[in-house]
């Protein structure tokens, strides 16, 4: 081993036990932006070693002077395009975001396989060691890749977010999976240029075909199960490439992201393997209907109103949800809940795993606002405590409080719920009579317990707040 391959191996040690402490670091929102630097670092450092390793000719081929400009041009679209999407996204877009570097993920590692087949594979008769790796890697990354780009698309409203089923779609669907693994089974026992882009093409469309039917409220576990395939997809390129640290970083993706999914399918009552076939979140729209009829029963209140409610009550749970992220309103909602907890109010803040619009959402957000962690529930720990709760403030929160889900029948349904409902009275700040992520109304609404304060979540948690303090002073 030269010198310099072992100065790189140790910096792939480095940069390996920075991925891991770094993804430690997450998994508390007041360490977790240290943990990005540092998980950062490491694959910082990771890439300066593989491109001196490529300079170096280890790899087993010389890069020519085009390749050089190749490279740097690609590093510096790639850089530039993550660094300046990552700053200007909104936080209510970072699903998209996080779909579209899936995609680039998956895809990229796709491609790696497909080009370094051509180059070793072609015309010898390349061992399982290093087919079995090719063939999954395409399989993987192109499911990822254009599933990815899918979602991105629902996400953003390119796409229709509802499910999307079309005469024949399911055995189609059922027909690529089956093509892209019969693909894989010839390209290992008689490898060949045409059975990789049959296996290509059959899992490019069954990535399209396996999202689309995805709706309602379940893109969250689809984007997460996304993301663990997109890790699995660059450890396969690790093993075509005998690239340790890319074996490392995959596996590590693949693994959170499994796990990821798993505790949000748990949380959301759905199994994973009912994803992969197409029959989730595919529930017709009676709920919405319904709904929509009982949208002209609804009670308005005011802000006057609401705060005596408040100012008066023992226990207060604010339950927040993505119209509170859309309005930056966290601030206030932190700054609402403090000056009741000073008068001595129990306040919590319920947290429902996919309120928002990405894992975690509204903890960061809340956490941002400096809301004491001990205020902020999860959903199983939280629910109990609505019996006994004088007043739940919805915040922007609409599919996550529907009681639709208790039902069959809908896009929701089977999806654990905030018990708003069981509160003695409920308030819920929103603009309008706007459906949720899942299109559907919402059934707490016209509940003869509900007052809805028409107003924009920033706006009408300031006028709120204004008022409390006068009603308490
Ligand atoms: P919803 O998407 O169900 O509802 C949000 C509500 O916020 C809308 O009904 C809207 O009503 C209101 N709203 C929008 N803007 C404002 C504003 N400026 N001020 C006040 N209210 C506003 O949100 P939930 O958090 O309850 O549920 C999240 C949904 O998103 C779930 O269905 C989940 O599955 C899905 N999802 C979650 C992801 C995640 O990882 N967390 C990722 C992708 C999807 P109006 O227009 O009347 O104001």
């Amino acid at each position: 081993m030269s010198t310099l391959e072992l100065v790189i191996r140790l910096v792939y040690l480095v940069a390996a036990v920075g991925f891991v402490i770094g993804l430690h670091m997450m998994r508390s929102p007041a360490t977790a932006r240290k943990g990005n630097f540092v998980s950062a670092a490491g694959m910082f450092a990771a890439i300066v070693a593989t491109v001196l390793l490529v300079a170096d000719g280890e790899l087993g081929f010389r890069v020519t002077t085009w390749g050089w400009l190749a490279l740097a041009g690609g590093t510096l679209v790639g850089t530039a395009g993550g660094w300046g999407g990552a700053r200007v996204v909104k936080m209510t877009a970072m699903p998209q975001l996080v779909s579209i570097f899936n995609a680039v993920g998956g895809g990229a590692a796709a491609v790696v396989a497909i080009v370094d087949f051509m180059r070793i594979g072609v015309g010898h008769a390349p061992e399982p060691a290093f087919t079995i790796p090719v063939s999954l890697d395409v399989l993987i990354g192109a499911v990822t890749f254009s599933g990815s780009l899918i979602a991105a698309g629902k996400l953003q409203g390119w796409v229709s977010g509802s499910p999307i089923l079309f005469p024949g779609s399911r055995l189609l669907s059922t027909l690529s999976a089956l093509a892209g693994l019969a693909g894989v089974v010839i390209v290992v026992a008689n490898p060949s240029t045409w059975a990789l882009m049959v296996v290509l093409g059959a899992s490019l469309a069954f990535g399209v075909l396996m999202v689309l039917p995805i709706g309602g409220a379940d893109m969250p576990v689809v984007v997460s199960l996304l993301n663990a395939f997109t890790g699995l997809a660059v450890a396969m390129a690790g093993f075509v490439l005998s690239n340790d640290i890319l074996i490392i970083a995959g596996a590590l993706v693949g693994a959170s992201g499994a796990i990821l999914t798993k505790l949000m399918a748990d949380a959301m009552n759905r199994s994973v393997m009912a994803i992969m076939v197409g029959g989730f979140g595919t529930g017709d729209s009676a709920a919405g209907a319904a709904g929509a009829e009982g949208a002209a029963d609804v009670r308005s209140t005011d802000v006057d109103d609401v705060a005596i409610q408040l100012a008066y009550a023992s226990k207060v749970i604010i339950v927040p949800g993505y119209g509170l992220a859309a309005a930056q309103a966290q601030r206030e909602a932190g700054e609402l809940g403090a000056v009741l907890a000073e008068r001595g109010i129990t306040v919590y803040y319920a947290i429902h795993p996919v309120a928002g619009r990405m894992p975690g959402h509204m903890n960061v957000l809340l956490a941002e606002a400096d809301v004491p962690y001990t205020q902020l529930k999860e959903m199983d720990e939280v629910n109990p405590e609505f019996d006994t709760c004088d007043v739940a403030l919805v915040v922007g929160a609409n599919d996550v409080t529907n009681p639709a889900a208790r039902r069959e029948g809908n896009a929701i349904s089977g999806m654990p719920i905030l018990d708003v409902d069981k509160a003695r009275s409920i308030v819920v700040v929103k603009r309008g009579m706007g459906q949720g992520y899942a299109g559907l109304q919402n059934e707490l609404y016209s509940d003869p317990k509900t007052g809805m304060l028409f107003a924009d979540a920033k706006k009408g948690l300031t006028a709120l707040l204004a008022a409390v303090k006068e009603t308490v002073a």
